[in-house]
C-alpha cells in the first residue's frame, strides 16, 4: 500500500513535469511567432501583397509623401509602402525599407537618409537648429528601431522616421 501510494506520487509528477514541459515548449514557439520588432515572415512572389504606412518628419515638420513608382515593392503617393513582390530580387530581403527608399531613389543607411522624390539629404550630426544636433529615428508600430538595415515593412506596420535633435 505504501509503495503502491509512492509509485502512484511519483508518475503524477512525472505526468505534471511533461505537462509543464510542453506547456513550455509551446509558449516558446508563440513568443517566436509574434515577437515584437524581430521581422518573422518574409512577402513572396504572387503570394503576398502588404500594406505599411510610412511617414517623414523633418525637426517635426511632415514632409510630403513619396512619390509613384512602380515595382513590386513601390508606393502610390499615398504614404504606403505596397509590397508585392512581381521578382525575385523583391522578395525577402528586397523588400527591406531600405530597398523602399532605393527603388523610390531614395536612401536610408545607418547615418544618412534622402527621402524619395527629394534631392536633399540628411546626415546625422549636421545642425538641426540653432543649438542641436541632428539624428536619424525610425519607429515602427510606436517603438524604436535601432538597427533598420534588416528590416523588412510586416502588412499593417506603422512607420514612423524622424530628423530631429538627439533623442
Ligand atoms: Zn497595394
Ligand atoms: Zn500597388
Amino acid at each position: 500500500m505504501q509503495i503502491g501510494v509512492r509509485r502512484r506520487a511519483i508518475v503524477v509528477s512525472a505526468l505534471g513535469l511533461a505537462f509543464l514541459l510542453i506547456a513550455a515548449a509551446i509558449g516558446l514557439a508563440l513568443s517566436g511567432a509574434s515577437g515584437k520588432g524581430a521581422t518573422s515572415v518574409v512577402p513572396r512572389v504572387g503570394q503576398d501583397h502588404w500594406h505599411a504606412r510610412i511617414a517623414f518628419y523633418v525637426r517635426g515638420a511632415k514632409q510630403p509623401n513619396a512619390p509613384t513608382w512602380e515595382g513590386g515593392v513601390h508606393t502610390h503617393g499615398d504614404g504606403i509602402i505596397h509590397i508585392h513582390p512581381f521578382n525575385d530580387f523583391e522578395e525577402g530581403r528586397g523588400a527591406r525599407l531600405v530597398k523602399w527608399f532605393e527603388y523610390g531613389g531614395g536612401q536610408l543607411t545607418a547615418d544618412t537618409i534622402r527621402w524619395p522624390g527629394s534631392q536633399h539629404s540628411y546626415t546625422n550630426g549636421e545642425p538641426c537648429n540653432d543649438f542641436t544636433l541632428g539624428v536619424i529615428h525610425v519607429y515602427v508600430n510606436g517603438d524604436p528601431v535601432f538597427d533598420w538595415s534588416e528590416y523588412i515593412p510586416q502588412d499593417g506596420d506603422s512607420i514612423v522616421i524622424d530628423f530631429g535633435p538627439l533623442p
